[in-house]
């Protein structure tokens, strides 16, 4: 496309945007885009754009998938444009690419590594096309932002590029399925001890045949419809993985074969989404065209962002803080059932409001009964002390699935949380949603803090 004096005018104003708000310290990873955009509606299709875009994408995971992926790059020498500290939304995409292009609109880096919002797909794939787009997954997400992983499924393969190469996971019988006219590669993990025969979740989206509306027949099921299946009627059956892995909990390897070559890399811990993850990004990254064996020692160091996940131990208790994203059952119900599988006692804090208080609450509350609190009713767990305006919401939903009332504990304030905490269990998790991190550490600071005081500061 043309760069017209409009889009001329468009670039030159938001690059002043762009400008103005990091000399004020704001961040400009959204406002120039929208600008922009606003503009010159065609904005995406007129800036000259990397030779080289990878895309991530998919309802869970793809920040982490993004973040290994420009820092793998960025250790083996790459300049790398990306949007890693914006939107994931067409304005930040925008926003991104202004700040990495000349005043007349050229590129200044040769590699792109953008996140992409599912349902961002119509406005972004038709002006920005991915060399390689990875999708982490798709499920259920948000119901009022995302409606279902079906619609979502037919949103990206409708509008992503033809030329696009996909990078899929094998396991996931609902995303495998995106633009199946496009080349692809598959990634999976093998079948694990912990499998189950059939899926225990309240939700699982993957159980008819898309082809023939059989009933679908598990091989194994891993969690909600991540595992693999076949149709008993007729051919349709997950994919074959093209790089499978092996995960080993026990020793924290994972293990990833390609044909006749294995490369072992090191999991930073026991979480079968960093599996996933750290399988998707080498696959990736091969197709990119650096080598397994060359991943192994940069991918096994790195870190998962700390509001992300962290635990620490304190005296003889784990204090770990987890984040669970309210509105996404499937996110919420993995957590849950990760904390009930982990070993010994626990006291869990639930801080899954979105908001400060009710009336700007930004959905209905649906979504509870698609999430497993079932998990939660697990004897290891002694306590469930519950944060914020919906927090007798939760209390009913865990009632509902059985619950002991007596071990649930319902706080107003989440800042008070740490109030009802009893100190009796080995473990404490904080598990929270993503729009309310610094609130949900600051809980999780505060009983680091009392609980060094208990053990007379010495841990
Ligand atoms: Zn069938």
């Amino acid at each position: 496309m043309k760069k017209t004096p409009r889009f001329l005018f468009a670039l030159f104003l938001a690059k002043i945007a762009l400008i103005t708000q990091r000399i004020l310290k704001m961040n400009a990873s959204y406002f120039p885009g929208k600008l922009a955009i606003t503009l010159c509606p065609d904005f995406l299709g007129r800036i000259d754009k990397p030779e080289t875009i990878i895309g991530v994408t998919g309802t869970n995971g793809k920040t982490t998938c993004c973040n290994l992926i420009i820092d793998a790059l960025t250790d083996l020498g790459y300049d790398v444009l990306n949007n890693r500290f914006g939107s994931n939304i067409n304005a930040g995409v925008a926003s991104s690419l202004i700040s990495g292009s000349t005043l007349f609109g050229k590129a200044k880096k040769e590699i792109a590594v953008f996140e992409i919002d599912e349902r961002s797909s119509v406005r972004i794939y038709p002006y920005v096309k991915p060399t390689f787009l990875l999708c982490t997954n798709l499920f259920r997400d948000s119901i009022r932002r995302n409606a279902h992983s079906e619609y979502i499924l037919d949103i990206i393969s409708k509008y992503v590029p033809e030329t696009t190469k996909l990078v899929l996971n094998a396991d996931d019988l609902v995303s495998s399925r995106i633009a199946p006219g496009n080349e692809r590669v598959y990634f999976g993990i093998e079948r694990m001890e912990t499998d189950l025969p059939e899926s225990i979740n309240i939700v699982n989206d993957m159980r008819l045949c898309p082809v023939c509306n059989s009933e679908l027949k598990y091989d194994f099921v891993r969690y909600h419809h991540i595992g693999r299946a076949h149709c008993p009627n007729c051919s349709f059956s997950s994919p074959k993985p093209d790089y499978l892995a092996k995960a080993d909990f026990e020793n924290l390897t994972l293990t990833m074969t390609r044909g006749l070559e294995s490369t072992q890399f090191k999991l930073i811990n026991d979480s079968i989404f960093n599996a996933y993850n750290l399988t998707a990004v080498v696959a990736l990254l091969e197709q990119f065209g650096i080598e397994a064996k060359k991943l192994s020692d940069i991918l096994s160091n790195q870190k998962i962002v700390e509001t992300r996940f962290s635990e620490e131990k304190i005296g003889d208790i784990e204090v770990i803080s987890n984040m669970a994203k309210g509105q996404n059952p499937i996110a919420c119900s993995c957590v849950f059932d990760y904390v009930k599988r982990a070993e010994g006692t626990k006291e869990v804090i639930l801080l899954l409001d979105d908001v400060h208080d009710n009336a700007a609450s930004s959905e209905n509350i649906c979504w509870i009964y698609d999430a497993d609190f079932e998990f939660l009713g697990d004897e290891s767990i002694k306590r469930i002390i519950i944060g914020g305006v919906r927090a007798i919401d939760y209390k009913v939903r865990l009632e509902i699935a059985g619950v002991d009332e007596s071990k649930i504990i319902c706080i107003d304030k989440e800042s008070d949380t740490p109030d009802a905490v009893r100190w009796d269990a080995d473990k404490i998790y904080v598990l929270h949603e993503l729009y309310r991190n610094d609130e949900a550490l600051a809980v999780r600071d505060e009983i680091k803090r009392r609980l060094r005081e208990r053990t007379g500061g010495n841990a």
